[in-house]
């Protein structure tokens, strides 16, 4: 792990040095503009796909990109973060962002694949109402086909997901909050969006 030392380092001497007054500026409170909700997966860059600073985004991940459907009893992660972000720091868009090659999502296909750690098959049976919309549209041209569908779906899902999160429920029906579903492809760096007007995924205006 001494790449952990020299990063640690680096970023100090040389990131940190050159960007001091903004890391201070930084310091004391925040003012994100977008909760960014997306996998887990170690391929995924948040802050390096979207050209953010610190500060301005606040990043929620799980394996598979996943909002639990809100459940006032259970004290989740990602409700508080949910929570968090719109009613105390006033964040006001919300981009839910899966991913090419998602092992969480592939995990919802074949449950046989995460048998063995059952609090993570357990988490992906957040994903089942995406499987039962797949299945609605059987059969698909190819497995790489019906995979990258559930990828989509699974957006798109946990994006309805947010709306049952009483934080979210309110600003919706002001007409004061945005949600997005984005799915980027980790080999081409490529990034769809989900259009609702098109009700498709459409890669990313130039
Ligand atoms: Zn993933």
């Amino acid at each position: 792990m001494e790449w952990l030392v020299q990063g640690v380092r680096a970023f100090q001497k040389e990131v940190f040095a050159k960007r001091q007054e903004m890391y201070e500026k930084v310091a004391h409170s925040q003012s994100p503009h977008l909760l960014f909700i997306t996998c887990a997966d170690s391929r995924i860059d948040p802050e390096l796909l979207t050209g953010s600073e610190p500060g301005q985004m606040f990043v929620a991940r799980n394996p598979g990109a996943i909002v639990p459907i809100y459940d006032g009893e259970v004290a989740a992660g990602m409700h508080a973060s949910i929570e968090y972000a719109l009613a105390v720091l006033a964040v006001r868009h919300i981009i839910v962002c899966g991913h090419s090659n998602c092992g969480a999502v592939r995990g919802m296909l074949y449950p046989e694949m995460v048998a063995g750690v059952p609090a993570v098959a357990r988490w992906l049976r957040n994903g089942e109402d995406a499987i039962e919309l797949l299945q609605a549209e059987e059969p698909f041209p190819s497995e790489e086909a019906r995979i990258r569908r559930l990828t989509e779906l699974n957006v798109l899902q946990q994006m309805r997901h947010l709306a049952t999160h009483p934080s979210v429920a309110r600003l919706l029906e002001a007409n004061e909050l945005t949600i997005r579903g984005w799915v980027y492809e980790i080999h081409t760096g490529k990034v769809e969006r989900y259009e609702a007007n098109a009700e498709q995924f459409l890669p990313w205006p130039d």
